[in-house]
């Protein structure tokens, strides 16, 4: 094994990436390589097999030095360098420090696969009942909820949207490896307390909400809310900021007091957003406006969920960042580096 002389986060498995996850462990750096997909190679995983040669873009595109030596440098080989360790469908989310020394913090979303078990049969696609517009044929095509995110995918693990996914339990019931894991248990345990003074709002969340597998309670007012985030162990409230008696902003504030750990999401019409986004300044995980629609509320509730229970995060210390992840850190209209992930680390772009 080579020495380490240093460590590097890159992100984005794109050309680039992977070219500088490359670079960097020949070099003898230890690389940890991330991408928000759920799979490797960026945008070129739609261009592959190029005019006029029909050659992979990848075999075209990373050699240093002359075509021959291309191997040494494919893709695959980049998998399994002993320097690089792969991270798919995660997100850099905060970044502190500077050049030489910046502590990272990386999430990584659950796909409810596991990919040690997955064997690429797609017998659980095929019993999927959701169809939504395909990312990869640019939505000119359908695929299910369970997927093979590119059809030459590697690994070749097939994944869950868990927004479009309606948790039927088909795919987990069908799969012969036992590698999906819904995670139906795991959200009978969270609670939600939703607080609004319409009971109409109150009747509909609790329906859509426990349709989807979660514990939900309910109070009228400021006052009851308390009340039951004193006796009772809740994971996330949704807060209506505008009610008689305590408004939303207090009752968050004594929420917190009592249970500083509660995510609290506040509800909101257009008139009060301004008081929505300064709750957030005082620790509301997120607002959400009214008037709800199921189709986009629930999605997001969903997302908010994974966010808080199943997205593991973890810090890391490498000595830099270099910035592989094509337009969404670079505008082509404006010919800026946005940057990408809202941070503005002082790093390398590509
Ligand atoms: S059924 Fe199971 S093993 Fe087959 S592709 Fe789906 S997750 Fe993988
Ligand atoms: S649980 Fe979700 S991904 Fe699995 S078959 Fe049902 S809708 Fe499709």
């Amino acid at each position: 094994m080579k020495k380490k002389i240093g460590t590097s986060l890159v992100v984005g498995t794109g050309i680039s990436g992977i070219r500088s996850a490359l670079d960097m462990a020949e070099q003898g750096y230890q690389v940890t390589l991330i991408d928000r997909a759920p799979n490797l190679g960026g945008i070129l995983t739609q261009l592959d097999y190029q005019f006029p040669t029909d050659h992979c873009g990848m075999c075209k595109m990373l050699p240093l030095v002359e075509r021959d030596a291309s191997s040494q440098y494919c893709l695959r080989k980049g998998l399994f360098h002993e320097n690089i360790d792969i991270m798919l469908s995660t997100e850099l989310v905060a970044q502190e420090g500077e050049p030489g020394k910046y502590q990272v913090t990386l999430r990584q979303k659950p796909t409810m696969v596991d990919p040690e078990r997955c064997i690429g049969c797609g017998e659980c696609s095929r019993v999927c009942p959701v169809e939504v517009p395909d990312e990869f044929n640019a939505g000119l095509t359908m695929r299910k909820a369970v997927y093979l995110p590119v059809p030459h995918n590697i690994p070749n693990t097939y994944v869950v949207d868990v927004v479009s996914c309606t948790l039927c339990g088909e795919c987990e019931k069908i799969c012969p490896t036992k590698a999906i894991d819904l995670g139906t248990e795991a959200r009978r345990e969270f609670r939600i307390l939703v607080v609004d003074d319409e009971l109409v709002v109150r009747d509909s969340l609790k329906e859509w909400l426990e349709d989807e597998g979660f514990q939900v309670d309910m109070a009228e007012s400021g006052m009851e809310a308390l009340e039951k985030v004193t006796k009772d162990v809740y994971h996330m409230m949704l807060l209506d900021i505008k009610m008689p008696g305590m408004d939303g902003v207090e009752v968050l504030k004594r929420s917190k007091d009592i249970r500083p750990e509660l995510s609290v999401v506040m509800m909101t019409a257009y008139a009060t957003v301004e008081t929505a986004v300064e709750a957030m300044k005082i620790g509301a995980l997120e607002y959400l406006m009214k008037p709800f629609d199921p189709d986009t509320l629930v999605p997001l509730i969903v997302q908010l969920y994974q966010k808080i229970e199943r997205a593991g995060e973890r810090q890391l210390e490498v000595g830099s960042v270099i910035f592989a992840a094509g337009f969404e850190s670079y505008d082509p209209a404006t010919g800026k580096n946005t940057y990408g992930y809202g941070v503005l680390p002082n790093v390398v772009t590509s």
